[in-house]
């Protein structure tokens, strides 16, 4: 380490290219560490998702961010957020967030880590087919608690077992759009009741900077989604249309002219970790992500609960990458 914390030389892999990951990535990066990001998905993003469709866009992960002085620290990425449902939005979709985020990162996708295996020379990553991704001085893995277990493993069995201990809930989201607008008054509906089949409706058009069309993205409650954890996605967004007109108390909605759902297995840590992230010395592995969240949770009126969501994750990343440096 040379002075003021820079790193040269030091070659980091970074598996998980969701907010945590990034915000890991892009420290290391600043202290002069050479960083490669690592994504099984299509791009950057994770569970900061929008998903582009026909009939326009729907943020179908986290809908909105928790207010907080945690926002400030984006201020100097410029990454445009406006008001919507008494919190905020990127503009003009979720996955803005980590489209700036991932700006200058070296990020290779649709690439599923399989293994990280530690040797004398550094820690091997191993992709599906046992191809060879490289060898690291450092590693840090940001997928879900229970996926990190997994690639945690043989490397660092210690963290994989903290991690294995993070429970999540789950979530089936319904994408819905209408050729014509439905008779609802509001734009979006919360719902308190853990046990309630929809615990968030959002008309996507109402947020700010949207494309114009009748779209709504309908999340289910953890209770419900693990009454139907293996049904049909089709099934489940037609019994989430159904739910729509109780919820939005407009009546029975008429049948959508596109419709899909997506199921979330790993959406919300429950219990997270006290702890900022996990970083082993000896084997130069580290984890984090939203499980990771030392601090008691910010009151987030109207929430269910204080889970940890976008803010633990980005902090999470951050201490992540000071570990890895020290
Ligand atoms: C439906 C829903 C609603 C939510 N609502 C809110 C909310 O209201 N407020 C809030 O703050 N948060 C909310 N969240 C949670 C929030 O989205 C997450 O806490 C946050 O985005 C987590 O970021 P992360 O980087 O820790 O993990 P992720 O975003 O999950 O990123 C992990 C990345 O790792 C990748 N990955 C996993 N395994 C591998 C592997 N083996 N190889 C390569 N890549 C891998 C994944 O593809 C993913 O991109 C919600 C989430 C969902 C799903």
């Amino acid at each position: 380490m040379l002075p003021g914390g820079t790193l040269l030389h030091v070659n980091v892999a970074v598996i998980g290219a969701g907010v945590a990951g990034l915000a890991c990535a892009r420290e290391l990066r600043a202290a002069g560490a050479q960083v490669r990001v690592f994504d099984k998905a299509r791009g950057a993003g994770g569970r900061t998702a929008t998903r582009r469709t026909d009939a326009g866009s729907f943020d179908h992960g986290c809908p909105a961010l928790v207010r907080g002085s945690w926002l400030l620290e984006l201020a100097p990425l410029g990454i445009e957020h406006a008001e919507f449902a008494g919190r905020e939005v990127p503009v003009p979709s979720m996955s803005a967030l980590c489209h700036v985020l991932r700006e200058g990162l070296e990020l290779t996708s649709h690439t599923r880590v399989e293994s990280v295996v530690p040797g004398p020379a550094g820690v091997r990553l191993l992709a599906e087919h046992a191809v060879d991704l490289g060898t690291f001085d450092r590693v840090a893995v940001t997928a879900p608690a229970p996926q990190a277990a997994a690639l945690l493993a043989d490397g660092a069995p210690d963290l994989a077992d903290q991690a294995g201990e993070v429970p999540y809930s789950s979530c089936w989201t319904a994408l819905v759009a209408w050729d014509e607008p439905i008779p609802s008054a509001d734009d979006w509906h919360r719902e308190a009741s853990p046990g309630a089949p929809v615990i968030w409706a959002v008309r996507e058009s109402a947020k700010p900077g949207r494309e114009p069309g009748e779209r709504w993205t309908i999340q289910a409650g953890a209770v419900w989604t693990a009454a139907h954890l293996d049904a049909e996605p089709q099934a489940v967004a037609v019994d989430l249309v159904a739910a729509l007109g109780t919820t939005l108390a407009c009546g029975p909605v008429r049948p959508p002219d596109q419709l899909s759902a997506h199921r979330w297995l790993y959406a919300r840590a429950l219990e997270p970790l006290r702890e900022a992230c996990l970083f082993d010395p000896a084997s130069g592995i580290g984890a984090g992500g939203d499980w990771c969240a030392p601090d008691p949770l910010p009151g987030d009126p109207g929430a269910l609960q204080d889970l940890p969501g976008v803010p633990e994750a980005l902090h999470s990343g951050r201490a992540l990458a000071r570990a890895l440096l020290g």
